[in-house]
């Protein structure tokens, strides 16, 4: 008995010497919740391996805790989701079936960028009369570049505390990323003046803070109550709003069914905008830089097209 003790283990001390330096050159995996934390790992984390769970046609409110993601779960050594309750309808069921300690709450492996922002539209109380409302603030604040900043020096240091070894490459490669996104940034608002002001119809909260960036003004949302389809007579009354306004665009996400959108722009003379909410597989909104160029620069053709009176 003794003997077969000692001999495993041997054997599993053996497997961990030999184990150790393989896993130091072993690439770490990063779970992303969303696209844009997938591009934003990647920025900081080059040579880790990365799984998105969604894509920039899914809805990110709700998805499937398919086989595969569970799997990506299970291997993560690093989960990057947004919180806020973004994911409340499928993370914890996946972060659960994927038994994975690592990317528990409150663990290093479980990043939440909203722990490193403020958020907008904090709500005290929420009751089921207001809709599918997101309580802890909205959490589409990525469309906001200066929060994003926020999050990749968050993400860098959470990436520099999980991977020790490499530390100094993670907050390398953060300051490097900030001084060129600080350059862009200049630029979009330079760039972006004649928005300002601007009106827009949208659906949803999904721009929100692309709004509050740029100083446009959402001046009616296609839901009835957030998270809410919209329905004929709610746009009816859109309809009424929109008709005094003016509005330089009715602005979609990708995700989102175009079918109320095209209902309003058949009664006003108003372009429907099909936008990327997120960075997406195909060129050129597939970084995140281009993702703000491709938003600035479909607002501003429409701004121009669509003169206030
Ligand atoms: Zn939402």
């Amino acid at each position: 008995m003794v003997h077969i003790r000692s001999k495993t283990w041997a054997a599993l001390t053996a497997v961990l010497v030999w184990a150790a330096p393989v896993s130091s050159a072993q690439a770490l995996e990063i779970f992303a919740c969303e696209p844009e934390w997938a591009a934003l790992a990647k920025v900081l984390a080059p040579q880790a391996k990365i799984t998105a769970a969604t894509h920039a046609r899914q809805d990110p409110h709700h998805i499937e805790a398919r086989p595969a993601l569970i799997g990506a779960m299970r291997r993560a050594d690093l989960a990057v989701c947004t919180g806020a309750s973004l994911e409340v309808g499928w993370l914890p069921m996946l972060q659960q079936r994927a038994g994975n300690p690592k990317v528990r709450d409150g663990r290093d492996g479980m990043f939440y960028a909203a722990s490193a922002v403020q958020l907008i539209d904090v709500h005290e109380r929420v009751d089921r009369s207001m809709g599918d409302v997101h309580a802890e603030g909205n959490p589409h604040f990525h469309l906001d570049p200066r929060r994003l900043k926020q999050v990749a020096a968050a993400l860098a240091e959470r990436l520099a505390r999980i991977d020790a070894a490499h530390a100094a490459d993670y907050r390398s490669r953060y300051r490097d990323w900030a001084l060129d996104w600080d350059r862009r940034l200049q630029n979009w608002e330079q760039k972006a003046h004649p928005l300002s002001g601007r009106a827009v119809v949208a659906q949803h909260s999904s721009f929100a803070y692309l709004w509050g960036w740029l100083g446009v003004e959402q001046i009616a949302d296609l839901e009835p109550k957030p998270g809410v389809p919209p329905t004929v007579s709610h746009l009816q009354q859109v309809l009424k709003q929109v008709q005094g306004a003016k509005p330089m665009a009715v602005v979609q996400t990708l995700y989102q069914d175009p079918q109320a959108g095209r209902w309003l722009v058949e009664r006003v003379p108003v372009p429907l905008l099909t936008l990327p909410s997120t960075v997406t597989a195909e060129a050129p909104a597939s970084e995140l830089p281009a993702l703000f160029d491709t938003l600035i620069d479909a607002l501003l053709q429409s701004a121009r097209s669509n003169a206030p009176r």
